[in-house]
């Protein structure tokens, strides 16, 4: 409903803005019409907002120099929850253009990114979630007093990645059409980088030995990814935002390794540790030396600062841990 209301009000403001551009353009003479829009302009750079750290990462590298970029969750930060500060509020209010994830990372229709949007009255043809093409997954099923709801770590499967660089590189040509050729220049060059990638998940998950398939990580994040390439997962605990690292939670990841053969568990990098240490002291399985990455990509300069170093080094990991 009070959607509604703010985009008949939003329409009655672009009539108003578009009787007043016109009014100008007829007495501005040739300079301002060819011009054109504000948004073709080529001296300034389209104005991008993204939700969390592998969105901006994306942005950057199919958006290139004909974007500028600002980003709200930072590394360190959970996506899940977050309060955008002013400078964000303002950039997301000018922003030509906004990509977010969907399936309920930034906390649904009624978490913190809607919210922002609609607090900022921003134009809802210039929102974009890249998550449109995929089937959601459910976490939460078998765990006592946890509500089933859809698993947002999409972004994990390689795959995704290409149905979100195509979505994007899709969304800046509808927005900056002037820039058309740019976008798909680079969206091709970095399309084929994640066709690979998706590739080396495949070779290299064929190369575990069947039995040792098991992906035992804190938050069952990984479900698209081990469902896709089939690996089996095991968890503490079924989504960051809820209770994390009960005792009730852990004793039954405990009861699974009992029954299963796992040689190794794996942390994520933006979670407690605590949790799995205790699983690991409970069952005598280690921990993998290094940690995973789930929901942002590593500070920069480390080993995982872009996406595409993330699904790299996230494989790597998953497939020395699992060999051992
Ligand atoms: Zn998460």
């Amino acid at each position: 409903m009070k959607k509604m209301k703010q985009t008949r009000k939003k329409v009655l403001g672009l009539i108003l803005t578009s009787v007043l551009l016109f009014a100008l353009a007829a007495c501005g003479g040739e300079e301002e019409d060819a011009a054109g829009d504000s948004e073709g302009n080529p001296d300034k750079p389209l104005q991008v907002v993204t939700s969390f750290t592998i969105i901006e990462d994306i942005a950057k590298e199919i958006g290139g120099d004909n974007v500028e970029v600002h980003n709200l969750v930072p590394t360190g930060t959970d996506p899940h929850e977050y309060e955008p500060l002013p400078e964000d509020i303002k950039k997301a209010s000018d922003a030509d253009i906004l990509f977010y994830n969907g399936m309920n990372l930034e906390g649904g229709s009624n978490g913190w990114f809607m919210k922002m949007i609609d607090s900022v009255n921003q134009d809802e043809d210039k929102v974009f979630s890249l998550t449109d093409r995929v089937e959601p997954m459910y976490v939460g099923k078998d765990q006592e007093g946890v509500e089933e709801e859809v698993n947002p770590h999409t972004f994990i499967d390689p795959v995704v990645g290409i149905y979100m660089a195509e979505d994007m590189r899709d969304a800046l040509i509808e927005i900056d059409p002037d820039n058309t050729e740019e976008y798909s220049e680079r969206a091709e060059a970095y399309l084929e980088v994640l066709k690979e990638i998706d590739k080396k998940y495949e070779e290299k998950i064929n190369e575990i030995p069947e039995e040792k398939r098991i992906l035992v990580t804190s938050e069952q994040a990984f479900q698209y990814m081990t469902n896709r390439y089939g690996l089996e997962e095991a968890y503490i605990w079924a989504v960051d935002t809820e209770e994390n690292g009960t005792p009730q939670q852990i004793t039954s990841l405990v009861d699974y390794l009992k029954e299963n053969d796992v040689r190794t568990l794996f942390v994520e990098s933006n979670v407690d540790t605590r949790p799995m240490e205790t699983v690991s002291n409970e069952t005598g399985i280690p921990i993998y030396e290094k940690p995973i990455y789930s929901d942002e990509i590593g500070e920069k300069g480390s080993e995982a600062d872009t996406y595409v170093k993330y699904l790299e080094y996230n494989i790597e990991v998953i497939s020395d841990g699992l060999r051992e």
